[in-house]
């Protein structure tokens, strides 16, 4: 662990996560990818856990010769009891695993508003707490939440998405002041819209029900409120997950930090 002495000085210590564990769900592809390769890189062992057995191969693949390792663990996070058992021992936990479903709330099928839910705020609760035990043993750990700025904002047509992201921050947030005497941060990283599958996957529901061409989605629905008119990338959110992990950080907790392109200046 870094001295706060060491922090003082201008050389500000690389992000050094070796003899580190991390866990990082949805790992298998889009921002849980790049989050598993950033942690890697910084020397973590790395657990990349999703139900998605290929995108974990591919991911492990990308991680020969980083100074970690990424280690693939095939689990659907509706197991609720099992995502619960694979946190254990862990010192880094991103919960970052997600859906989408585009739709009205008189349309949206309850089971799938079950299914978001469960996989995308009871998880992060379940792993968490299998996480807790170790980090508060050893007086150090990292809990990142990959939220969204629809953990602060709405929009409509993604009540399930809106819901378990509130709820996350709520979560977040209670972690961070349980954890804070034990040496434990709790943090979420809300980006505005990613270069992802997720987002891909978003275009052709939106464009049904907004009723516009799927080519307008991007300019006219996803991006009308970001000042900046590009989408993120997933490495610039494994940058401030890795922030988050680092010394400088010790100090945050409880907090959602913003990569909207201003999209919550508004
Ligand atoms: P993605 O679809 O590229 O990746 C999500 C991963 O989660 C996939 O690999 C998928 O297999 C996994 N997953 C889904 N359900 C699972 C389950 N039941 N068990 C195990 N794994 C499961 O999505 P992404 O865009 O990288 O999103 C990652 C996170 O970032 C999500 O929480 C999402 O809400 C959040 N986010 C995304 C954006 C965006 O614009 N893409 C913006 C803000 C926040």
């Amino acid at each position: 662990m870094t001295a706060l002495s060491a922090l003082r000085g201008p050389q500000a210590p690389a992000l050094d996560l070796a003899g580190r564990t991390a866990l990082v769900t949805g790992a298998a592809g889009g921002i849980g990818r790049a989050c598993a390769l950033r942690l890697a890189a910084a020397g973590a062992e790395v657990r990349a856990v999703d139900r998605d057995a290929g995108g974990l191969d591919t991911l492990a693949g990308e991680a020969y010769g980083l100074a970690g390792t990424v280690e693939p663990h095939v689990l659907d996070l509706t197991d609720l009891d099992a995502a619960e058992r694979a946190a254990a021992g862990t010192d880094v936990l991103v919960n970052n695993a997600g859906l989408q479903l585009v739709s009205p709330i008189e349309d949206f099928p309850p089971d799938v508003f079950r299914t978001v839910l469960a996989v995308m705020l009871e998880a992060p609760f379940r792993l968490i707490r299998g996480a807790l035990p170790h980090m508060y043993g050893q007086g150090w750990g990292r809990v990142v939440n990959i939220s969204s700025v629809h953990g602060l904002r709405a929009s409509p047509f993604k009540s399930a998405y809106v819901a378990a992201k509130h709820g996350l921050e709520g979560l977040s947030k209670t972690a961070a002041l349980e954890g804070a005497p034990h040496g434990v941060t709790s943090n979420c990283v809300n980006p505005g819209y990613v270069r992802t599958a997720l987002v891909e996957g978003q275009l052709a529901g939106q464009a049904r029900s907004h009723g516009i061409p799927r080519e307008r989605v991007l300019t006219e629905v996803l991006l009308r409120d970001s000042a900046v008119k590009r989408l993120v990338e997933p490495e610039e959110v494994a940058e401030a997950v890795a922030y988050l992990c680092g010394p400088h950080a010790a100090f945050m907790t409880g907090t959602s930090l913003l990569l909207d392109g201003g999209w919550t200046a508004h």
